[in-house]
């Protein structure tokens, strides 16, 4: 790769599992950043040497999740073939890489092959037990450390089947007093040394996640290596692989893991319990992938807010993402406040993209919705753009499904009175007070004057102009205006609180409004 200074190569390595989780979006989109902040290259590795979790189509998963999300690989796996020069990007196809390796690290006595079968080992661990030693092999422990030649050999060709070991007790002395690693997210870390021999290879010849990582991230030139903090406590091995082969570490960045309130405590998101854990989720609610990508930097950097306020149009793009800013401790999730963050966010979609969002939304989730979304593009244009203008734009879009519901009115299929008629107007003046709005509708009047008839009407009808005069004397009235056009506004809408209503009549058009109000007057009746 031609890469300027400073360009940071980073990668995504999941297992096969078909999962994708907001924590892999997380990690997947800082590393993004990092790499296409800084000119470089994101790239994708599948680590499919632990073929008992593999899921068919696994690879595509991840790559059309992250897709939907606006993340895109440079390199790596893709859905037709592979892209790059630091292939094969399957860990799978690169067995003969890793033995090259193991190899190296045998000749020089740094590895070795063990052959202590589950039995032997069990009986390992249940004598250290008694001895409240350090379970694991080890220093006398290793049994197989020092097999001759011939022997190694011989087991070999007799079929034994067998591991290869590193050897911990060829770390490089430097290591010997603990291990310091420079973590970018957590800063300076020190570790006791690692004192286990651990398996590099397994019986089937391929390599643990120790040593397969070690390898590809150097081969692949990786400079940053963001991964969850369950790795942390395999640092010493991984920093003295890399010395054992000779090779520099890339930088480790170490995340924490995804909280979420509950009550006053703090826990872990959970596969289980928590659907928002789930990518899906946000595809099938229908949250606009700019809006979760905007809420994750909420997240990802502390100052991402402050930033957003000073550059209230900028793309979320433009924010300088920094590793420094991560934070290291329990990061809360909190789904309301995606909620708050996704309605700023469309609030910068104009109507004719949302429109098409939502359709295509409606087109994977709700199709029976999505078939009354396509009839008019430009009606549902409309009705998204309703408040969005003026001082004080309204907030009211914030998510696919919430969406749908909250105009759902607008659309005679799904239409229906949710809401009990006001309390002030006796169930005997609603067809009255129907009939009478019908009767004065001029659906040409501007908001002034229809407004204007309300109030005379609602005079007329022996209620107040104005809720004030009501409250002064309440003994005068049956109630007031507002009384009036809520009974109006569940008649068009079914509800009790709605935008503006004027612009809603202005899209249901004349012929609609009529047939919904006398519609009303009609089941009072
Ligand atoms: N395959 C590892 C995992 O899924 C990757 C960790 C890493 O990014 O190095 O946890």
């Amino acid at each position: 790769r031609t890469l300027a200074e400073g360009a940071m190569v980073t990668r995504m390595a999941p297992s096969p599992t078909g999962f994708v989780h907001l924590g892999n979006l997380y990690v997947a989109f800082a590393n993004e950043r990092l790499a296409h902040q800084s000119g470089g290259v994101f790239f994708l590795r599948i680590e499919d040497t632990d073929d008992k979790r593999e899921v068919e189509g696994a690879a595509e998963a991840v790559i059309s999740s992250l897709s939907h999300f606006g993340l895109s690989f440079d390199e790596g796996v893709t859905p037709v073939g592979e892209a790059g020069g630091y292939g094969p990007y399957y860990q799978s196809l690169r067995g003969g890489i890793y033995q090259c390796f193991v190899k190296k690290l045998v000749s020089e006595g740094k590895a070795y092959p063990c052959f202590l079968t589950a039995e032997e080992l069990e009986r390992v661990r249940e004598r250290q037990e008694a001895a409240k030693r350090t379970p694991g092999v080890y220093g006398e422990w290793a049994a197989h450390r020092h097999l001759s030649l011939e022997e190694v050999k011989a087991r070999i060709t007799s079929g034994e089947p067998y591991v290869v070991r590193f050897n911990a007790d060829m770390t490089d002395a430097g290591l010997m007093d603990g291990v310091r690693v420079a973590d970018a997210i957590r800063g300076e870390l020190a570790m006791p040394p690692n004192p286990l021999d651990v398996v590099i290879l397994k019986p089937n010849g391929l390599p643990t996640y120790h040593f397969a990582h070690v390898v590809d991230d150097h081969l692949m030139r990786t400079t940053h290596v963001m991964r969850g903090e369950e790795w942390l406590s395999s640092l010493p091995v991984h920093v003295a692989l890399f010395r054992a082969l000779g090779w520099e570490a890339p930088t480790y960045c170490h995340t924490t893991v995804l909280m979420k309130k509950e009550g006053e405590a703090k826990r872990k998101l959970s596969k289980r319990k928590d659907p928002e854990l789930s990518l899906d989720y946000y595809r099938r609610e229908g949250y606009h992938p700019a809006a979760v990508r905007e809420y994750l930097l909420t997240i990802l950097n502390s100052n991402f807010e402050e930033w957003r306020m000073e550059n209230p149009g900028s793309p979320a793009e433009d924010f300088p993402f920094t590793l420094g800013k991560m934070s290291n401790s329990g990061i809360l999730f909190d789904l309301d406040k995606l909620g708050d963050v996704s309605k700023e966010c469309l609030l910068r979609i104009p109507a004719a993209e949302l429109a098409g969002f939502l359709t295509e939304w409606a087109r994977y989730a709700k199709p029976e919705a999505a078939v009354l979304l396509e009839r008019d593009a430009g009606y549902l244009e409309k009705i998204l753009d309703i408040g969005r203008s003026g001082e004080k734009p309204r907030k009211d879009l914030a998510y696919g499904a919430q969406i749908l519901e909250f105009i759902s009115y607008f659309y005679d299929e799904l239409f229906r009175i949710e809401d009990d008629w006001p309390e002030n107007v006796p169930t005997a003046d609603v067809p009255a007070l129907l009939s009478a709005y019908l009767e004065g509708y001029c659906h040409g009047d501007g908001q002034a004057e229809w407004f204007g008839r309300i109030r005379s009407m609602a005079s007329a009808m022996g209620y107040a102009e104005k809720p004030k005069d009501f409250k002064k004397s309440p003994e005068l009235y049956k109630g007031h205006v507002g009384d009036v056009s809520a009974v109006i506004r569940i008649a068009l809408t079914g509800r009790r609180s709605s935008p503006d209503l004027w612009e809603i009549q202005q899209i249901l058009g004349e012929e609609r409004v009529r047939r919904r109000v006398e519609a009303a007057a009609a089941r009072q009746g």
